[in-house]
Parts: C-alpha cells; sequence; structure tokens
C-alpha cells in the first residue's frame, strides 16, 4: 500500500466502536491500535475518571473512592463526561469506546445521542454503534490483571507474564518507573468482576438484539485480536 492510500484509508468515517468486556479483556491495548489505525480518539472512561481523580476536580473527588473499592461510578456523572467529550470535534469521524457503556442506562443515552449525531461523510444513516465482544476466560483475566503494569508518564501497557518490559520494572519507550494501577489489587480486581458481571454483562443482550454485535476471542495474541476487529470495522463502518 503506498503512503496517499494508507492515508486515505486512515481518514475514512468510522461511526461509533463499543469495545466489550470483562476488565482485563484486552479493550484498553485494542482500542489504542485501533484509535491509532483509523486516527479516531479513543475514549476510555477509566482513563478520563482517572485524570479527574488525579488532577482532584470535583467530578475525581466523587468518583476516587467508588473506583478504589471496584463498584461503578454513577451513571449521571458519568454521562455529563461522556457526553462533554463525545461533542469535541475530534469525534467528527467516529470515535472508539473502551469501558463505556458499561450499564444499559449508559448503552440507551448511547443509542439516544447517535441518533442526533451525523458525522462527517457519512454514507448513509446507519447508526447503531459497532459493537464487538471480546471474550476471554476467568483464569486469563485474572492472570492479566494482576500482571498488568502501566507507565504513568506515556500510558503504554505490559504484563509481567506475556509482555514484560526489557528492563524490570521500567518503561521500554521512556524508563518511566511502571505502576500497578490501585485498583489491580486482588480484593478489588473480585469486585470490577462482580460488577462487570451484574451490569455490564447485560449489555451483552441489549446488543445483541440490536444487530451490530461481534463477539471474538480475546484468548489470542493482541495483534490476531486486532486483526479480526479491523476486519469487523472495515466491513460494518459507516
Ligand atoms: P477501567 O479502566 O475501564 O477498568 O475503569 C476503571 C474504573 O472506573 C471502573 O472500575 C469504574 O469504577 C470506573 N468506570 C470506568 N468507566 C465507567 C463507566 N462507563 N461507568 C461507570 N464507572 C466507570
Amino acid at each position: 500500500m503506498d503512503g496517499q492510500a494508507t492515508l486515505n484509508e486512515r481518514m475514512v468515517t468510522v461511526g461509533s466502536i463499543i469495545l466489550l468486556g470483562a476488565p482485563g479483556a484486552g479493550k484498553g491495548t485494542q482500542a489504542k491500535k485501533i484509535a491509532g489505525h483509523y486516527s479516531i480518539p479513543h475514549i476510555s472512561t477509566g482513563d478520563l475518571l482517572r485524570d479527574h481523580v488525579a488532577r482532584g476536580s470535583e467530578l475525581g473527588k466523587k468518583a476516587k473512592a467508588i473506583m478504589e473499592r471496584g463498584d461503578l461510578v454513577p451513571d449521571d456523572l458519568v454521562l455529563a463526561m461522556v457526553e462533554e467529550r463525545l461533542n469535541r470535534p475530534d469525534c467528527s469521524r467516529g470515535f472508539i469506546g473502551d469501558g463505556f457503556p458499561r450499564t444499559v442506562k449508559q448503552a440507551e443515552w448511547l443509542d439516544q445521542y447517535l441518533s442526533g449525531k451525523v458525522f462527517e461523510n457519512q454514507r448513509d444513516r446507519k447508526l447503531a454503534p459497532i459493537v464487538i465482544n471480546i471474550a476471554v476466560g476467568y483464569n486469563q483475566l485474572m492472570r492479566r490483571l494482576t500482571g498488568r503494569r502501566s507507565c504513568p508518564t506515556c500510558g503504554r501497557i505490559y504484563n509481567v507474564y506475556s509482555q514484560p518490559p526489557s528492563v524490570d520494572e521500567l518503561c521500554d519507550v521512556d524508563g518511566g518507573k511502571l505502576e500497578t494501577r490501585r485498583d489491580d489489587r486482588e480484593e478489588v480486581i473480585a469486585e470490577r468482576l462482580k460488577a462487570y458481571e451484574a451490569q455490564t454483562r447485560p449489555l451483552t443482550e441489549y446488543y445483541r438484539a440490536r444487530g451490530q454485535y461481534f463477539e471474538i476471542d480475546g484468548d489470542q495474541t493482541p495483534d490476531a485480536v486486532s486483526a479480526e476487529v479491523t476486519k469487523i470495522i472495515d466491513g460494518h463502518r459507516l
């Protein structure tokens, strides 16, 4: 592929892509790759909330304790934050949602939001998001979550078992000291998985009933998963 074709391919209108899956399924890793491939923003409500907590904003103060015990932040707070983010001009060709929506109420809100949205150069009015569920078994999820480390400076994600950095505990990119997320401790992980089962798993049925829903095996290499994700998006984008 020549440079121009690559550039054109990247400037296509994609619409809304939603990655579903339990904590640790690899949504963040995949969302970063897909966002780079199509040049659309990666909207991770977890990252946005962690940023609010780090800045000590009003929202951050309300969300901190809830996140630390592994519960979900109330819908009204998340939706106000997401609406502001989706209204920014960089979402004009589409966006990829990672960790959003996470409840049926959030999914209903998103449907409503999208019904009033027109993406740039949209070919038709197909507005339902492309929903891709990354399925991973319980033991593998635990391994991924307990082994996950991230660089506080550049955000790159590692796993001490499957994708360790070249030098123990240091980021390959900028040498930053890798951190374990506060909610990746075992007792909090159990709560997060419970919240997922109770509040997020029902979304699979919600979207399955609405058409553009796909399930892929997340127990593959990140590249194999992203090849499948890209194929689905190319076949169904706006
Ligand atoms: P994540 O990085 O997606 O695993 O999210 C980390 C934490 O942020 C979750 O355990 C929740 O406490 C909170 N959170 C992230 N996204 C949402 C959301 N869409 N709705 C409610 N809480 C969320």
